[in-house]
C-alpha cells in the first residue's frame, strides 16, 4: 500500500486577535487535524481549532526557548505522512519574515502537497489601529518592510534603500537594535526630526503606540518595558498616528 500523504496549509494567522483572521484561515483552522503554531499566535485563535486537533507550539519569540526550524520542518512532514491535514499557523502574513519559503521547499523535497494562505501583516494592523497611512500622496511614496536583524545578528542597512525622505520604513524584529537603526538612518541622510512610531501588540486589545523623532528612537525604545512584539515605523506618514492621550498617560506611568 502506498504511504498515506496528508496536506499542509501554511496559514497566516494575522498579528493579533481572531478578528484579523481571513475567512480562508478560519476554515483551515476549523478543519485542522494537527496545528503547529508560532508563539505570536493568540489563544483566541487557537481556541477555534477542533478539540480533537493535535496542537503543538513551535514558536519563536526573540531569545525565548523555541523549536529549531529543522525540527518544525520534520514535524510537518511526519504529521502529514500520517494522512493528517496539518495547519502550520504563522503570525501575521507567512510571506513577511515568516520563513515560509524554507517550509515550502522542505515540503516539496518530501513530496507533501501544500498551499499558502495570506494573513494580515503586523504593519497593516498597526496602521489601521493607530490610524496612520503607510503610503500617503506626496509624503510617503513607498513602504519598505525591513529587519534590523540578520542571520548573523549584525545590522546592515543599505543606505541607498533607506535614505529617501519619501519612503516609509517598517522594521520588524528590531526593538533590540533600535540604537543601530537610528545611527544607520541618520548616517544614510534621514533627518533627525523624521517621525518615528513604535507599536506593540498591534491588532490586539493590549496594543500601545508611542511617537517621536528619529534622533530619539533609541531612547524612546529603551524607555518602555515592551512585553509583546514591537514594530518600528520611520518616515513622514507616521507623524499622523492617532494615539489617544489616555494611552500616552498610561505609558508614562508604566
Ligand atoms: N509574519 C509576521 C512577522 C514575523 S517576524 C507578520 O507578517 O506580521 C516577528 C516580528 O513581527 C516581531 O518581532 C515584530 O516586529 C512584528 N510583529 C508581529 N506581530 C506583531 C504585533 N502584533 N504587533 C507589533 N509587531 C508585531
Amino acid at each position: 500500500m502506498p504511504p498515506k500523504t496528508g496536506f499542509v496549509t501554511l496559514c497566516g494567522a494575522g498579528p493579533g486577535d481572531a478578528d484579523l483572521l481571513t475567512l480562508g484561515a478560519l476554515k483551515a483552522i476549523q478543519s485542522a487535524e494537527a496545528l503547529l503554531y508560532d508563539a505570536l499566535v493568540s489563544d483566541d485563535i487557537l481556541a477555534l481549532a477542533p478539540a480533537r486537533c493535535v496542537k503543538i507550539g513551535v514558536g519563536k519569540r526573540g531569545d525565548r526557548l523555541s523549536i529549531a526550524q529543522d525540527k518544525t520542518n520534520a514535524l510537518m512532514v511526519r504529521l502529514a505522512r500520517r494522512g493528517l491535514h496539518v495547519v502550520r499557523l504563522k503570525g501575521g502574513d507567512p510571506s513577511v519574515f515568516g520563513r515560509v519559503e524554507e517550509e515550502r521547499d522542505h515540503l516539496d523535497r518530501h513530496r507533501i502537497e501544500h498551499r499558502t494562505i495570506a494573513g494580515v501583516t503586523a504593519a497593516s494592523a498597526a496602521a489601521a489601529q493607530f490610524e496612520f497611512p503607510l503610503t500617503h500622496r506626496g509624503e510617503a511614496r513607498s513602504v519598505t518592510f525591513l529587519t534590523g536583524r540578520t542571520r548573523d545578528g549584525s545590522v546592515d542597512l543599505d543606505a541607498g534603500a533607506v535614505s529617501n525622505a519619501e519612503a516609509s520604513l517598517v522594521f520588524y524584529m528590531s526593538s533590540h537594535t533600535a540604537a543601530h537603526i537610528e545611527a544607520a538612518l541618520l548616517a544614510a541622510g534621514r533627518g533627525a526630526a523624521t517621525p518615528v512610531v513604535l507599536v506593540e501588540n498591534a491588532g490586539r486589545a493590549t496594543a500601545r503606540a508611542v511617537k517621536g523623532r528619529l534622533v530619539d528612537l533609541a531612547a524612546l525604545t529603551a524607555a518602555q518595558a515592551w512585553q509583546g512584539p514591537v514594530l518600528i515605523g520611520v518616515g513622514a506618514a507616521f507623524a499622523r498616528a492617532r494615539i489617544d492621550e489616555a494611552q500616552i498617560g498610561e505609558m508614562r506611568r508604566a
